[in-house]
């Protein structure tokens, strides 16, 4: 489908039922090198998010995305909650118009990333978000620049986020709480890079309903 309203729409609706499903999972990713409530604070939170598009349904792609960064940022506690919320806030900045066109998708990304590092300053490499929000941008960016549909931008992006990921297992975390653990951070999933990939892969899954 073209990444319009509906679109934004039905991307947080599955990342919220997503989330939802894998609230025990990701709680039980951050008990091992953060405090346990990784999942509870975005299940919750995306709960929210669902509350709110109820009162006022979003009437933009952008009106989408501010109403999940305030959400966000108002309910979600911990690092991730700020995180998130300017993460979507800057994603928001950049869908100015729709259907979203291919670069709109790499610069909405791009967004995303450059808030989380603004509010976290981590790096990549620091097992954090970052090392799936980075891989993402890159694919995506480099998507659109060779002619990619909106989709596959997001299909590449989407891809190299769970890729990311999954390379957070054998880092040692120098940002947020798990660097309190210094060497034993190592061998562990980041569970915000785990949430990440979710969130990419919700946004694909939407854009392929007819
Ligand atoms: P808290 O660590 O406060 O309990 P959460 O458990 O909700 O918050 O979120 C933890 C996740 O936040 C980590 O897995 C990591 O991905 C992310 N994170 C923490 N600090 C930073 C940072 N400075 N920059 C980017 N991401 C970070
Ligand atoms: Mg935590």
């Amino acid at each position: 489908m073209a990444l319009d309203t509906a679109w934004a729409m039905r991307w947080i609706a599955l990342t919220r039922v997503e989330i939802g499903a894998q609230r025990e999972y990701l709680i039980d990713l951050d008990r091992q090198i953060g405090d346990g409530d990784h999942g509870e604070n975005l299940d919750r939170g995306f709960g929210k998010v669902m509350e709110a598009f109820e009162a006022t349904p979003p009437t933009s792609v952008q009106d989408c995305l501010k109403i999940v960064a305030k959400t966000l940022m108002s309910t979600v506690g911990g690092a991730a909650g700020p995180l998130y919320g300017t993460a979507f806030l800057r994603a928001a900045k950049v869908a100015v118009d729709e259907p979203l066109t291919a670069e709109a998708v790499a610069a909405l990304i791009g967004g995303a990333l450059a808030g989380i590092q603004a509010r976290g300053k981590a790096e990549r490499g620091e097992k954090t978000m970052v090392d799936a929000w980075g891989p993402a941008y890159d694919a995506a960016k480099a998507a659109a620049e060779s002619g990619a549909t909106p989709e596959q931008v997001l299909a590449v992006a989407s891809e190299a986020a769970h890729k990311g990921a999954l390379a957070t297992e054998p880092l040692q975390a120098t940002k947020g709480r798990a660097s309190y653990l210094g060497e034993r951070s190592k061998g562990h999933l980041d569970p915000g890079a785990v949430s990440s990939a979710i969130i990419l892969a919700k946004a694909l899954e939407a854009a392929e309903v007819e």
